[in-house]
């Protein structure tokens, strides 16, 4: 289209219906009539078409599509009930028995477990690699190498994978590569303009940005939208129409709250890193980041998740995050509400204190997803929740 990101993510679904209103209809509905039976054999027989049945396409999915494509600059787009559905859909569409995939040691973890467990009982290898060494991926290629499953920035050190060198050497072995590029977004980062062939999303998380809705998204190329769209419509993770809506209303506003969430989210860093009582911070964007030159060069800006440790152990984390006044304390992340978590707190009714030593779950770790409060506010409540320890 030419336009810039804002202007795309107004403007790019402009021309998909040819509904009067200015805001888009909710066709809250599960099916859709044909005017005759010739159109209705042209409804049952194209793919993806909008107006079937919902679990196939629907005119609200239809615009969400047009601006993730947009957005992400691929060809198209699919969208899913989830995150997980995006992802588990793509990977299940591209691999058979026999093959082998490729992924990172650290991924979100349902993402690990799909790999290291669904595909392998599936007759799927699996290998995983460190993702901050690009050698290791292509070492880790055999000749039944299918795809390589790649995330950037990730939890919970927020490292980050070099994606145009991992892109290249897949290419040059025909070996496809899926990219969850869900705590960049396509306003900080690109994996398609990087080399990779699918990208997909947590729409739960930034795209949605509002901490209400469920949803995945899968930006690809016609022909591999296509062959995605059969296994989705057969697994079934389909979003409902309001979700759907809820999520473009998201994405008018995306790329204004994601420089808003970047912003917030360096001051706020480099507020904690020159702090007495933080023991070390994880952000790309500091330089003190292991891979701040690699994030720089592919990717714009670096999100809101910032990782640190507090002087101190598992108690002194509890206490600092039970001590900020603004963000909930809440497991999500990219909305407009800042939320932080004691991320041991996550293990803690399953292992004691030794097992998560042993486990290598560092104690004192913190979770903060900034959200698009004033920077002050958060760094006086940051200032004021470390006095408390
Ligand atoms: C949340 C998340 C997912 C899963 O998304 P759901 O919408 O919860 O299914 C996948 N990848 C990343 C990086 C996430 O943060």
């Amino acid at each position: 289209m030419g336009y810039k990101l804002e202007t795309l993510a107004l403007a790019a679904d402009r021309d998909v219906t040819d509904e009067k209103s200015v805001a888009p209809a909710i066709h809250y509905s599960a099916v859709f009539k044909a005017a005759g039976s010739e159109e209705f054999a042209e409804m049952s027989s194209v793919p993806q078409h909008p107006r079937n049945y919902t679990r196939y396409g629907n005119p609200v999915h239809e615009r969400v599509k047009a601006v993730m494509a947009e957005l992400e600059g691929t060809e198209t787009a699919l969208v899913t009930a989830s995150g997980m559905g995006a992802i588990a859909t793509a990977i299940l569409s591209v691999v058979k028995a026999g093959d082998h995939v490729v992924g990172q040691t650290r991924h979100y973890m349902s993402t690990t477990k799909l790999l290291d467990d669904m595909l392998r009982r599936f007759g799927v290898e699996v290998t995983f690699v460190d993702q901050t060494d690009v050698i290791a991926f292509d070492r880790a290629i055999r000749p039944n190498t299918r795809l390589i499953v790649l995330e950037s920035p990730v939890n919970p050190l927020l490292l980050v994978t070099d994606i145009a060198a991992v892109t290249e050497i897949a290419r040059a072995r025909g070996i496809l590569t899926l990219a969850d590029n869900t705590f960049a977004s396509p306003i900080n980062q690109q994996p398609h303009r990087l080399g990779v062939d699918i990208v997909v999303h947590s729409a739960t998380k930034y795209l949605g940005g509002h901490h209400d809705l469920t949803g995945g998204v899968i930006c690809t190329s016609r022909v591999l939208a296509e062959q995605i769209w059969h296994t989705h419509i057969t697994l079934g993770a389909v979003l409902s129409p309001m979700d759907a809506w809820l999520l473009l209303r998201g994405l008018r506003t995306l790329p204004m709250r994601v420089e808003r969430i970047n912003a917030n989210a360096q001051a706020l860093a480099e507020f904690l890193e020159a702090h007495a009582k933080i023991e070390r911070v994880f952000y790309p964007g500091l330089r003190s980041h292991p891979q701040h030159g690699l994030a720089c060069r592919q990717m714009r800006g670096f999100g809101g998740v910032v990782a640190f440790g507090v002087r101190g152990s598992y108690g002194e984390a509890q206490r600092f995050v039970e001590a900020l006044r603004l963000p909930l304390n809440a497991g999500n992340l990219g909305g407009v509400d800042s939320l932080a978590i004691h991320t041991a707190s996550m293990w803690a009714g399953t292992m004691s204190a030794e097992q998560m030593r042993a486990a290598d779950i560092p104690l004192n770790f913190i979770r903060y997803s900034v959200g698009i409060e004033h920077i002050d506010d958060l760094k006086s409540d940051v200032a004021q929740a470390l006095e408390q320890i």
